[in-house]
């Protein structure tokens, strides 16, 4: 056992987990386990035409689509959903999409207590997660409840094979900044960490095989088993600094989420490791590395994701900002925050530079 000795808490999660390729035909079946008769299906405006194949299996129980999905959870959006699932008398919601998919699931299950089904084509891993975060006014707030948990999630690996590489790297990055953040929280346990360090190895070693051949369902089945394991540390324990900054940088310059993560991520375990040692080592043995920040930051470049918060819309002059509300409410970090060592870490991912533990 790792950290021996140390003392935990750990609270399992309820949730159903049906995993494979085609796995989307047992939708029929998992509705009429959770007793439902009455879907309503919710997808992005991009996704809406693959939600076909799911309302010709369900028949009669798809009352009825909402493909208003957005990033970010959009109050406005989530009140017309309920409108249009009040109109159709829905009695459970079928999510079919990324995080924003999911997370208007997650909304609607917060107002109304309606079991949800979720069917995740990213990596994101916000299905197997007790978090929602919502956005009103340009203002984004997260909370935790038990009640937007998803009852059942469907991983089909088929339905991931249209992701493109691109999105696959950065949503895969992602999903590792989840288990990155799990191996060094201040509630970290044993079970949760073990996921952890198999969730980094695993998407490690599938996300560079995924941008050689998308459509490698093997791979693509690694690709998502990593991203489960990564929603399940999410999930289960509390995050620390790389989320803190993403959730900053994101709600400040309204940057694209999955990108975010792909750019701050080696920066925040380069600034963590002399304060995590037993993390970096598990990090060590996923990535193969005796340098996980350095090997982070590599792979991305390896990938042709973005390394510099300029190039996915930061502006120079938004540094100074960062650094005030990072610094403010800070979550709980094994390193304490320090201002200009925090401030540093922000230049050089606005800038693009490789990562610096000093
Ligand atoms: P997303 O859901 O916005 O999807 C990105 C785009 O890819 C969309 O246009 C979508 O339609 C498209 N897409 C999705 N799957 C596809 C596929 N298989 N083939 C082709 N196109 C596909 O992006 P995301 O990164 O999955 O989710 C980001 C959102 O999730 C953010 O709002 C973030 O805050 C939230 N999130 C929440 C949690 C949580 O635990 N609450 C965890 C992670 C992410």
């Amino acid at each position: 056992m790792p950290d021996a000795a140390r003392s935990f808490t750990y609270t399992a999660l309820p949730g159903r987990v049906v995993f494979g390729a085609g796995t989307l035909v047992r939708l029929p079946e998992e509705l009429e386990r959770l007793g439902r008769t009455r879907a309503l299906i919710l997808s992005t405006p991009q996704q809406a035409a693959q939600t076909r194949e799911i309302a010709a299996l369900l028949g009669e129980r798809a009352v009825g689509l909402f493909d208003g999905a957005a990033m970010h959870t959009p109050v406005e959006v989530t009140e017309r959903a309920m409108v249009t699932l009040r109109e159709l008398d829905a009695d459970c919601t079928v999510a079919f999409g990324g995080g924003s998919t999911t997370g208007l699931g997650k909304a609607i299950a917060l107002r109304t207590d309606l079991p949800q089904i979720c069917i995740p084509t990213t990596y994101a891993g916000s299905e197997m997660t007790p978090i929602l975060g919502e956005t009103a006014g340009g203002v984004k707030t997260t909370q935790r409840s038990g009640k937007v948990l998803p009852e059942t999630v469907i991983y089909d690996v088929d339905l991931t094979l249209t992701l493109p590489a691109s999105l696959s790297v950065t949503s895969g990055m992602n999903a590792m900044a989840h288990a990155v953040e799990a191996l060094y929280a201040e509630d970290r346990n044993p079970v949760i960490s073990m996921l952890a360090e198999a969730a980094v190895g695993a998407l490690a070693a599938a996300l560079p095989r995924i941008v050689e051949d998308p459509s490698d369902r093997a791979v693509r089945s690694d690709a998502l088993y990593g991203a489960w394991l990564c929603g399940t540390c999410l999930g289960a324990v509390g995050m620390a600094l790389h989320h803190k900054l993403c959730h900053v940088l994101g709600g400040l310059f309204d940057l694209p989420h999955a990108e975010t993560h792909t750019v701050v991520l080696p920066h925040a375990v380069a600034y963590n490791a002399s304060a995590a040692g037993e993390a970096m080592a598990a990090l060590a043995r996923a990535l193969q590395t005796d340098d996980p920040a350095r090997a982070l930051f590599d792979l991305a470049g390896r990938l042709g994701a973005p390394r510099a918060l300029k190039e996915i819309g930061m502006p120079r002059d938004g540094i100074g900002r960062a650094v005030e509300l990072a610094l403010k409410n800070p979550y709980w970090n094994p390193r304490p925050i320090e201002a200009e060592a925090i401030r540093s870490l922000i230049a050089r991912a606005w800038a693009g530079e490789a990562p610096s533990t000093a």
